[in-house]
């Protein structure tokens, strides 16, 4: 793995070595025909020139559509300006051949539209750096003219004002030529820079780096190296082609890498996107998760208490009545109602009578075992299952419970308040018994206990043997 991982580095040095070195081998050119053959006699060939600028007017066309197929596959801005780049390019260079046997009558008019050509090219080519990673377009956006349409009448009418600015008295002074070579030059180191500190790993982008780097030597040549017809000057010629091909052979491998636009963006650019599309939609279900759990939670529980509602708790309870008879196993239900608790929110509040349900759900959970259910019934009623709990289980329990309420003072803040609870107990009898005859039984008794005078448990209808416990008989 360690050296699998040298190998990688290695590798990635070295292929960044030989792409600056491409990149800079035209400037070995350059420097070599400045320094010696700088008084070579100019070579003029009309044909020669016309033919080379329809070459890359065919190629900047032929590259164009291609781009533009691939951006209505894939919808990018990236591709969308560089379909565009190509496009002006094309329109704007074409007066360049077009205008070269005028070349001896008006200089500028001939060689303006080379560098304004050029400007077109980088203006559209950082634009679209710039717009790269950007939301893709819309289906029907793609298909949309009227970005290409005001592109065209836009590069029509550099075309013309290149035409005035020729015309014009400027042009003798060279300045119309130095600063379109320049803005070029600008723009270029711009996307040069912008290019470098990106560092991306792109195939395409890698090869943009190298066109875009030959672009800036051929316009530096251009600019302060060449005179019309010289040798320098139809070195950058070569140079900048050199340049365009490079970009267009970018454009057609990644267009035959994928069918569309796809290798435009590096494996790695890939993995991290699909990394966080990944941990964002692990995010997102662990949401939806704690959020269902949360609901969960809302739909089962009581509120005030935060004992199981009565929904939940039926059932449960049925649940577990169903195993009890199938199991042939005892089970008890006990029902608890607070004894006068109307009077508790007469004297202290509602709020205090709130409190006074809270402590009393902690009681029950406290006195209870871990497997037997307690749910707030409704009101200060309040029921728990004793699973498995025969009738002499069930009444200790019931019994434990009612002395523990009974003996709790229940903090109210500023005061303190006693309650008493009654309860009605039902056993798991006959195979016929289900939760609801259970619980009707256990009402029956805890209405008996409360005839019979409060603060007592009921596990029988006849009240003389089913009544456990009467307040005078305490203590
Ligand atoms: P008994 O001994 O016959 O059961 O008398 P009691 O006063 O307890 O019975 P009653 O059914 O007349 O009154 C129950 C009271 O419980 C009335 C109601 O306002 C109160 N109550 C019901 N639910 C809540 C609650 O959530 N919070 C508070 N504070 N009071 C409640
Ligand atoms: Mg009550
Ligand atoms: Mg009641």
């Amino acid at each position: 793995m360690q050296t699998n991982s040298s190998i990688h580095t290695a590798v990635r040095i070295y292929r960044g070595a030989l792409e600056t070195l491409f990149a800079l081998l035209p400037s070995i050119a350059i420097l070599y025909l400045h320094f010696f053959t700088s008084d070579a006699a100019p070579f003029k060939s009309f044909l020669i020139h016309e033919l080379a600028i329809l070459l890359s007017i065919l190629i900047g066309a032929f590259v164009a559509y291609i781009t533009w197929r691939c951006y209505l596959v894939s919808g990018e801005p990236f591709l969308r300006w560089l379909a565009l780049g190509f496009l002006g390019f094309t329109l704007v260079y074409l007066p360049h051949g077009l205008l070269t046997r005028i070349a001896d009558h008006n200089m500028a008019l001939f060689l303006l539209y080379g560098p304004a050509a050029r400007l077109v090219l980088m203006a559209c080519l950082l634009i679209a750096l710039a717009q790269r990673g950007h939301c893709n377009d819309s289906e029907p956006q793609r298909r949309k003219p009227g970005f290409w349409l005001i592109g065209v009448i836009l590069f029509l009418l550099v075309d013309a004002l290149v035409a005035a600015l020729a015309l014009s008295p400027y042009s003798a002074t060279g300045w119309p030529r130095i600063l379109l070579e320049s803005a070029t030059l600008a723009l270029t180191l711009t996307a040069i820079l912008t290019l470098l500190t990106r560092r991306s790993d792109s195939p395409l982008l890698r090869i943009y780096l190298i066109a875009v780097t030959t672009f800036a030597q051929s316009s530096i040549a251009f600019l302060i190296l060449a005179n019309a017809w010289d040798h320098q000057w139809w070195l950058a010629h070569t140079i900048f082609a050199a340049g365009f091909f490079m970009l267009s052979y970018g454009v057609v491998q990644a267009y035959l890498a994928s069918g569309s636009f796809i290798s435009v963006y590096s494996l790695e650019e890939i993995f991290t996107q699909l990394r966080q599309e990944k941990a964002r939609a692990e995010d997102a279900l662990s949401q939806l998760k704690q959020a269902n759990l949360n609901l969960r939670v809302i739909a089962t529980t009581d509120a005030l208490t935060g004992l199981s509602n009565r929904r939940h708790f039926t059932e449960q309870a049925e649940r577990v009545i169903e195993r009890a008879l199938f199991e042939n196993a005892p089970l008890s239900l006990l029902m608890l109602d607070l004894d006068h608790f109307k009077r508790v929110n007469d004297t202290f509040g509602h709020q205090a009578g709130d409190q006074v349900l809270r402590r009393f759900a902690e009681i029950l959970q406290r006195e209870v075992r871990p497997g037997d259910l307690c749910g707030r019934f409704g009101g200060e009623e309040f029921l728990v299952l004793l699973p498995s709990a025969n009738t002499a289980e069930a009444r200790t329990v019931a019994e434990r419970l009612r002395q523990s309420v009974a003996a709790e003072a229940i903090d109210l803040g500023e005061q303190e308040t006693r309650i008493t609870v009654s309860i009605g107990i039902a056993h798991l009898g006959s195979s016929a018994d289900n939760l609801h005859s259970l619980l009707q039984r256990a009402d029956r008794r805890l209405y008996a206990a409360k005839e019979a005078g409060r603060n007592r448990v009921h596990d029988s209808d006849a009240a003389s043997e089913g009544e456990l416990k009467r307040p005078h008989e305490a203590g």
